[in-house]
């Protein structure tokens, strides 16, 4: 699959800004996903007006924050975060959307004061994915309030290639914010964010749907 050019990456974000204002009326608005692309693909994302931009992996996300300098870009970090990797995450970092445990929570909120982060949240109970049983979310929301950070919502992963199950997903973890008064609700990927929209997710993370598919034996 040949990579996208500079303008057709543009059109794209541009095109789906669109179509997620038509879907959701406004309220979910598009974190593009850039792992596996380079730091001209974030300067695309740039240019077609958004700021924030979504990473998974912490050396990728350092590198690329370092390839472009100060940019103002807004990184969300939304894949697992190992503890000591949180000191040099902690610059370039603005939303921890993976924060799934109180030890991380604590990590974070210890070498970032008043950080802004999301509760990943495990419907699935998929070893390796990451995030916290539904049942332990209202603790963990505690312990982080309590240790000062900023709790702005909830993220989650549906079922890949599993609408049903995914749909499960997104009604618990959109409950489970209501029932917390948490406004921020980080759901929907390429291939589940029409679902996620209609459950009243407030961020869709895309990759693939904008820049096309990650190169084969890349790190997903
Ligand atoms: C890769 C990834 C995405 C983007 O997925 P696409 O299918 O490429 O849209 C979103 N969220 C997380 C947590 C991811 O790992």
């Amino acid at each position: 699959m040949p990579r996208l050019d500079h303008d057709q990456v543009v059109d794209r974000i541009l095109s789906m800004d669109e179509r997620l204002r038509e879907l959701s009326g406004g309220r979910t608005r598009l974190l593009p996903v850039t792992k596996a692309f380079g730091p001209e693909t974030v300067l695309a994302v740039l240019a077609a007006g958004h700021r924030a931009v979504g990473e998974n992996y912490a050396q990728e996300l350092l590198a690329k924050h370092e390839a472009l300098g100060d940019r103002s870009v807004e990184w969300h970090m939304i894949g697992n975060v190992q503890r000591n990797k949180v000191r040099r995450l902690v610059g370039p970092v603005a939303v921890w959307q993976t924060i799934d445990r109180p030890a991380l929570a604590s990590e974070v909120a210890r070498r970032t004061p008043g950080g802004r982060i999301l509760v990943q949240v495990d419907c699935l109970d998929m070893p390796g994915r990451g995030g916290c049983p539904p049942g332990e979310v209202e603790s963990l929301v505690s312990v982080a309030l309590d240790a000062g950070l900023d709790v702005a919502g909830l993220m989650s992963v549906g079922a890949a290639g599993d609408p049903t199950a995914t749909r499960e997903v997104f009604r618990t973890v959109a409950r489970l914010a209501d029932d917390l008064g948490l406004e921020e609700l980080s759901m929907g990927m390429s291939d589940d964010l029409e679902s996620a929209v209609e459950h009243g997710s407030t961020m869709v993370r895309i990759g693939r749907a904008l820049f096309g598919d990650r190169a084969t034996g890349d790190m997903t």
